[in-house]
C-alpha cells in the first residue's frame, strides 16, 4: 500500500514537507518553511528562542510532532520521545527557503538527497548568511539520470527550470506505479527543454498520482508577467536608452536574472557591479560545469561593491574572511558616484543606505525584477517607493516568474494524465478542480492511498 500525506504546502504557497510511504518505506520530499510561518505568534524581535529547540514550535503546533524524524538535541525540551529514525530519507526538489529550511530539525543520520548545485547553493548560504544553518546530514548529490534506491522505492531525479538553478522533479517508482512529484517550475524560461523533458518522461510513466505545484493557479492574474528574454529586451532598451546609472533588484539566488542583467551590462559597455555574496555564490557556482557562470575574479565586466565599515577605509581587516577575496575587484560609492553612465549594479533593499553616499542623478533607473508585493499595505514596497522618490529615480517593473501559469498548469495535467492529482503549494486547489481532471483536494496530516 501507498501513502501520500502533506505536512506542508496545504492551501498554501511554499512550506511544501510531503511524506510518501510504500511498504515499510518512507521518505520526505522537501521540507521547507512556508513564508507565513508563524507570524500568527512571532513577529520582529519576537522569535522562537534558538535555545528551546522544537519547544517553541510545538507550543503552536507549527511543525508536526512525528516520532523518527527529528534530532535528540531538537528534541531536548519537549515532550515528544526522541525515536531512531524512521523516516529514511529526504529528498530536496531545489534550493530555495521554503523547501529546504527546516531539515535543520531532522534526525542528523537521516539521509538528505538534493542536486549537485542545490548542495553549493546551500554551502554558499551557510557560508556567507547570517541566519543559515541547515544542520549535519549525510548528503547525497544526485543529477538527472540517477536512480536512487530507498528500500522498495527508486526515485528518478529530473532537472527542471525554474527560478533558481539545479531544480528537480522527480518520478518515484512505487509498488502502486510511478508517483510524479513537479517540484516547482516552469515553461517559459531559459532552460524550458528541462521541464519539457520532464514532462515526456512523466507523461510516459502512466502514473498513479501527481503532486503538482500551483503558485499560480488564480482566477485572473493581476501582475505582469514577462519571458526571460523579454526581461533582457526590455532592459536592454532601458539601458541604451539613458546616460545614467542603473540599478536593479532582484532575487540573489536567481541566476538566470543575473546572467540577463550581465549580458545587458556587457553590451552596453557598462560594469556589472554585484554584491561580496553574490561573487562568492558566483565562485561556488564554478564547480558546476553545468552552471556557466562568469567568474567573478577574472571577469573584466564585474566589479564588487564594498560597503564602509568599521575603519571607513575599506581597510581588509574590516570584512569577513569570506568577503576578502574579491578586493582586487572593490570599487566603494565614490566609483559609483563618478561613474554614473558607465555602471549596471545589484541593489537590494537593504543596501539603499548607500544611495546617500552614491547620490544617484535625479532620472538614474531602478529596474525592480522580481515579484509585486502581495498587498497594497506592503510596508517595504513603500519605502522603497518613498527613497526611489527621494531620489528621483525611474522606476520600472520587469520580471519573469519561476512558474507556470494557470493555462499551463492545466495543458501540463491533461499531458502527464495522472490517476489522480494532488495540488500542492498552491492558494487555488478548488480552482485546480474546476480546470483540471481527476483533482484530489488534500488537507493536511491525513492520509491518501494511491493505487
Ligand atoms: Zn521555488
Amino acid at each position: 500500500m501507498t501513502k501520500l500525506r502533506f505536512y506542508g504546502g496545504v492551501n498554501e504557497i511554499g512550506g511544501n514537507k510531503i511524506l510518501l510511504e510504500d511498504k515499510g518505506t518512507k521518505i520526505f520530499l522537501d521540507f521547507g518553511q512556508s513564508f507565513t510561518f508563524g507570524s500568527d505568534f512571532f513577529t520582529s524581535w519576537l522569535q522562537p528562542r534558538g535555545l528551546n529547540g522544537l519547544g517553541d514550535y510545538f507550543e503552536f503546533n507549527l511543525l508536526p510532532r512525528l516520532s523518527g524524524l527529528y534530532s535528540k538535541e531538537m528534541l531536548a525540551s519537549t515532550n515528544l520521545a526522541y525515536a531512531e529514525p524512521e523516516i529514511d530519507c529526504v529528498f530536496l526538489s531545489h534550493a530555495h527557503f521554503d523547501h529546504i529550511t527546516h531539515i535543520q530539525f531532522l534526525d542528523p543520520s537521516i539521509p538528505v538527497c538534493m542536486g549537485v548545485g542545490t548542495k553549493l547553493f546551500m554551502e554558499s548560504m551557510e557560508e556567507t548568511g547570517y541566519f543559515a544553518d541547515y544542520g549535519q546530514h549525510t548528503c547525497n548529490k544526485f543529477r538527472t539520470g540517477h536512480k536512487i534506491k530507498i528500500g522498495d522505492l527508486t526515485v528518478e531525479p529530473i532537472a527542471v527550470d525554474h527560478s533558481i538553478p539545479a531544480a528537480y522533479g522527480f518520478i518515484i517508482h512505487t509498488s502502486e506505479g510511478a508517483v510524479i512529484y513537479t517540484g516547482d517550475l516552469r515553461r517559459h524560461g531559459p532552460r524550458k527543454d528541462l521541464t519539457e523533458n520532464f514532462l515526456e518522461r512523466a507523461k510516459a510513466e502512466e502514473p498513479t498520482a501527481l503532486i503538482c505545484e500551483g503558485t499560480r493557479m488564480a482566477v485572473k492574474e493581476t501582475r505582469q508577467n514577462y519571458s526571460e528574454p523579454q526581461v533582457r529586451e526590455i532592459s536592454d532598451k532601458i539601458v541604451k536608452a539613458t546616460d545614467k546609472a542603473i540599478f536593479v533588484m532582484h532575487a540573489s539566488r536567481d541566476i538566470d536574472r543575473f546572467k540577463s542583467f550581465y549580458e545587458v551590462a556587457k553590451k552596453n559597455g557598462r560594469k556589472m557591479i554585484i554584491t561580496p555574496k553574490t561573487a562568492y555564490l558566483l565562485t561556488k557556482l564554478l564547480d558546476d560545469e553545468h552552471l556557466k557562470v562568469p567568474d567573478p575574479l577574472k571577469d573584466d565586466c564585474i566589479r564588487v561593491y564594498y560597503k564602509k565599515k568599521k575603519s571607513g577605509t575599506y581597510d581588509e581587516k574590516d570584512y569577513f574572511a569570506w568577503e576578502r577575496k574579491f578586493m582586487d575587484k572593490l570599487v566603494g560609492s565614490e566609483f559609483v558616484r563618478k561613474n554614473q553612465g558607465k555602471i549596471l549594479m545589484d541593489l537590494d533593499f537593504f543596501q539603499f543606505g548607500e544611495l546617500i553616499d552614491m547620490k544617484p542623478k535625479a532620472g538614474s533607473e531602478f529596474i525592480h525584477s522580481m515579484s509585486e508585493p502581495f498587498s497594497e499595505e506592503d510596508i517595504e514596497d513603500q519605502v522603497m517607493h518613498n527613497w526611489l522618490d527621494h531620489f528621483k529615480m525611474k522606476f520600472h517593473q520587469v520580471h519573469a516568474s519561476g512558474h507556470m501559469g494557470k493555462d499551463q498548469l492545466v495543458e501540463m495535467v491533461k499531458e502527464i494524465n495522472p490517476k489522480r492529482v494532488f495540488p500542492v503549494h498552491t492558494e487555488n486547489q478548488k480552482l485546480f478542480k474546476s480546470f483540471c481532471p481527476n483533482i484530489q483536494t488534500i488537507e493536511a496530516e491525513k492520509a491518501y492511498v494511491i493505487g
